[in-house]
């Protein structure tokens, strides 16, 4: 079985008096794909946003690679190669597509070295062929679901061990949505990318995942194989509309 790459252990995040994330423990392995599933308000972005280093749990421990990193400010997370592609594809509209890409490879520019980084942007290219198009466009001219395409490779960019996609879909068209996440898929299997994904298309994105968890008012209330959760009727009763 792939190592462990990622372990959170009995997360608690408040936000004040709210209490968001109630002792939450999960695993992610090498070269997986796990989705989040639960409701909204459930506590999957708060889960993200504090492996990321965004926010700071009161108790409990994150290890990536078997160190803790608990804590630790963003830098020191992105330095890790987890890499958090937040919700709303925050792209900087008034660069170019190609721009957005140099930046995403910006923490690892001075190791890497040029040649190395326009290799890496081949591979994104192949990937996304419509980004390398329009490489000359600014960002934010183009389509929403091009501008989540461009956010995600800006992701791959950064050589992520992991990558944290919090609703990648969300607000695209349901055939943009699902392309962006046959290309989320392709990502894993051709780069071997480790992905943790928040997706609100809860049978699309079981449908690529290995593995998911379901969160619910900050906990975890069932974990399983994704097509064990596909199957479960409790899941199916409460999210997919006895799908
Ligand atoms: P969504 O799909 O709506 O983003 P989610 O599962 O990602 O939902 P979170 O955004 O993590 O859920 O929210 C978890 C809880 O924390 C909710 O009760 C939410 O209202 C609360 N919360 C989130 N952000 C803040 C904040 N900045 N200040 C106060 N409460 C917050």
């Amino acid at each position: 079985m792939a190592q462990c790459i990622l372990q959170v252990e009995n997360l608690h995040v408040s936000y004040g008096p709210i209490r968001a994330l109630k002792g939450i423990s999960l695993t992610v392995r090498e070269r997986e794909i796990v989705a989040l599933l639960g409701a909204n308000g459930a506590g999957k972005t708060t889960l993200l946003k504090t492996i990321s280093g965004l926010l700071v749990p009161h108790q409990g421990k994150i290890l990536f690679k078997g160190e803790d990193i608990t804590g630790q400010d963003p830098t020191f997370i992105v330095q890790r190669k987890v890499i958090h592609v937040p919700e709303h594809r925050q792209v900087f509209g008034t660069l170019t597509v190609l721009d957005n890409l140099y930046l995403g490879a910006y923490h690892h520019y001075r190791s890497t070295g040029k040649e190395q980084i326009e290799q890496d942007l081949e591979k994104v290219f192949n990937l996304f062929p419509i980004l390398k198009e329009r490489k000359q466009q600014l960002a934010g001219t183009l389509s929403g679901g091009q501008q989540q395409m461009l956010a995600i490779a800006r992701g791959v960019m950064a050589k992520p061990d992991v990558l944290l996609l919090d609703e990648p879909t969300l607000g695209l068209a349901p055939i943009v949505a699902k392309e962006v996440l046959e290309l989320i898929q392709e990502l894993n299997r051709s780069f071997g990318t480790t992905v943790l994904l928040i997706e609100q298309n809860i049978v699309a994105s079981l449908k690529i995942a290995h593995r998911g968890y379901v969160i619910a008012q900050g906990e975890i209330v069932k974990e399983g194989e994704a097509q064990a959760l596909l199957d479960d009727d409790e899941v199916k009763e409460a999210y997919l509309g006895h799908a």
